[in-house]
């Protein structure tokens, strides 16, 4: 299916892609048999919820508490910046089950799934955008939320490396949103170019256009490529961190690019609300930013490489 809307892809990826992959991966088989039949009709939506107030690009810095008590869990702290957060059934929630020390920081992390009705969990408010808008973003607080013993999905403080390992498929297929937005983004530039008409012509007949569009084209599909072949080593079950850190670099980069020079090429049309490049615009901006910015990419690679 294809869609012009980033909002309803990115809302739909977290459930398919970033969110629910916590449960299939590393929950227990009780767990999966209650809850993944209906995530799996879309009747259950999910989220996922790690970055928090203060700080989403360090993991590591998680502040929200876990906390054993009998049979039960009891979670506090906050969330930020959580994609279906105000709409969400159920949530992976990442926190803290010992405090972790500064040559251990990444340890102490566990997941934990949480309902959103449970006592204390509440959504504090729903978060105003500049793009993605038909995607809803909110702030979660957690206190006191008790959830049975068995919500901790997979091994108790190893959580950090499971959260890692969804990563490494969420910017898998932000990188595919990206390519699939650009390449809409441009089709419908060229629609433009080809009608409107400039000094007697239409656009699409100027040398400087053509050369614009045919360079964009080249991006894009660059970044196709580059999406398909960090899939395929990622299908094959290979360790592709860098080509998928690179993928998310570049298709962020990339889709950003294109939605600058299709705005210019639709002039003073490129700026309105009417259009539906405008919006493009303000959805690709948020590439570079979610689910791990282009800086802490071009940390991930480097660190392979140096
Ligand atoms: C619309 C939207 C939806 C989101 N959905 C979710 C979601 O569903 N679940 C979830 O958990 N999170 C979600 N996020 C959070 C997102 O993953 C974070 O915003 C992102 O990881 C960056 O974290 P931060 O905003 O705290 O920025 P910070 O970590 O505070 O970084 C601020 C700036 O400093 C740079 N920076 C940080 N560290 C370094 C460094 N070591 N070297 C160089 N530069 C650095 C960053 O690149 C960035 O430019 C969403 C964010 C947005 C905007």
């Amino acid at each position: 299916a294809r869609s012009r809307s980033g909002s309803f892809a990115m809302a739909v990826g977290v459930h398919t892609d970033m969110a629910s992959p916590h449960l299939y991966w590393t929950g227990s088989e009780a767990l999966k048999e209650k809850y993944l039949p209906a995530i799996c009709r879309g009747e259950t939506l999910t989220a996922i919820a790690v970055t928090e107030p203060g700080g989403g690009s360090d993991v590591a810095a998680i502040r929200t508490r876990a906390v054993r008590d009998g049979d039960a869990w009891v979670l506090n702290g906050s969330k930020m910046f959580i994609t279906n957060g105000a709409t969400a059934d159920v949530y992976f929630v990442a926190a803290r089950v010992e405090a972790g020390d500064a040559g251990r920081r990444h340890r102490g992390i566990s997941m934990f799934l949480v309902e959103r009705h449970t006592p204390g969990f509440t959504v504090s408010r729903t978060l105003d955008k500049m793009g993605m808008r038909a995607s809803d973003t909110a702030e979660l607080s957690f206190q006191d939320v008790r959830v049975h013993a068995d919500h901790l999905l997979g091994r108790e403080g190893v959580g950090f490396y499971e959260v890692m390992r969804v990563f490494q498929r969420e910017r898998l297929v932000a990188g595919l949103q990206a390519v699939a937005m650009a390449g809409r983004a441009l089709e419908d530039t060229i629609a433009y170019v080809r009608e409107r008409q400039a000094f007697g012509g239409p656009l699409a007949d100027k040398q400087v256009v053509r050369h614009r569009i045919a360079d964009l084209a080249t991006l894009i599909e660059a970044a196709r490529w580059l999406t398909y072949a960090a899939c395929l080593k990622y299908q094959a079950g290979e360790e592709a961190v860098r080509e998928i850190s690179m993928v998310k670099l570049f298709t962020a980069e990339m889709v950003n690019r294109v939605a600058y020079e299709c705005v210019q090429l639709h002039g003073g049309y490129g700026y309105m609300r009417e259009y539906a490049i405008e919006r493009f615009a303000r959805d690709a901006r948020l590439m570079p930013i979610g689910g791990g910015t282009s800086e802490i990419m071009r940390e991930i690679i480097a660190k392979q490489l140096l």
